[in-house]
């Protein structure tokens, strides 16, 4: 398994890691553009997603035949995904494909729970005995399971620019985030809204 880091320029504005692995195919430049080339990046992106920890990302044994599968695989589930939220932004049911598509994946994953003291705190924690491509998938059907479990849905947006695919779940107090990002989407919509204006008032 390649170890090297990947420098893609993920985005973790999804407020939620389900909607953050869809967010893994987003515009730069006008193009649309996958993030997850390589295997390499799929293990760069859990660790900063905060899927695996670094002890984890150590002791993953990839054989190279499995790695191919497992970018093919992930970005099958992906594609699941990312029609899924696009159902839910539009207040349509999630298919019974879907929920099939996460518990086939979900259930190649083995193990037990544990009770894990952190600081002070509680946490629960899925110990998995899953190894190879299964238990990385297994983990981003998790983060789908849980989007649908605990997530209020009419919280799941859209980036308010129709030329953005990104998603995110909007935990601001009232409820008024309409983009990915201000840097990305927010300010440049509005600095181009701010100049049709002024064309118009001053021709
Ligand atoms: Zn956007």
């Amino acid at each position: 398994m390649d170890q090297a880091r990947s420098n893609k320029p993920f985005l973790l504005v999804g407020n939620h890691p389900c909607l953050d692995f869809i967010n893994t195919e987003m515009i730069i430049e006008g193009l649309r553009t996958d993030l997850l080339e390589e295997p390499a990046d799929l293990i760069d992106w859990l660790l900063r997603a905060q899927l695996i920890g670094t002890d984890e990302r150590k002791g993953l044994r990839l054989e190279r035949a499995e790695t191919e599968n497992l970018l093919d695989e992930t970005k099958t589930f992906r594609t699941v995904l990312r029609e899924m939220a696009e159902r839910i932004v539009t207040n349509k049911p999630v298919p019974r494909s879907t929920v099939e598509t996460i518990n086939r994946l979900l259930r190649q994953r083995h193990g037990y729970p544990q009770l894990l003291r952190t600081n002070g705190r509680f946490e629960h924690l899925f110990h998995s005995s899953t190894q190879g491509p299964a238990r990385l998938l297994a983990l981003l059907a998790d983060s789908a399971s849980d989007l649908l479990c605990t997530a209020d849905l009419s919280l799941v947006k859209k980036c308010r620019n129709n030329a953005c695919v990104l998603y995110f779940y909007d935990t601001t107090k009232n409820h008024a985030r309409q983009w990915c990002s201000m840097q990305l989407c927010g300010n440049r919509i509005k600095v181009a809204a701010h100049y049709r204006r002024k064309r118009l008032k001053n021709p």
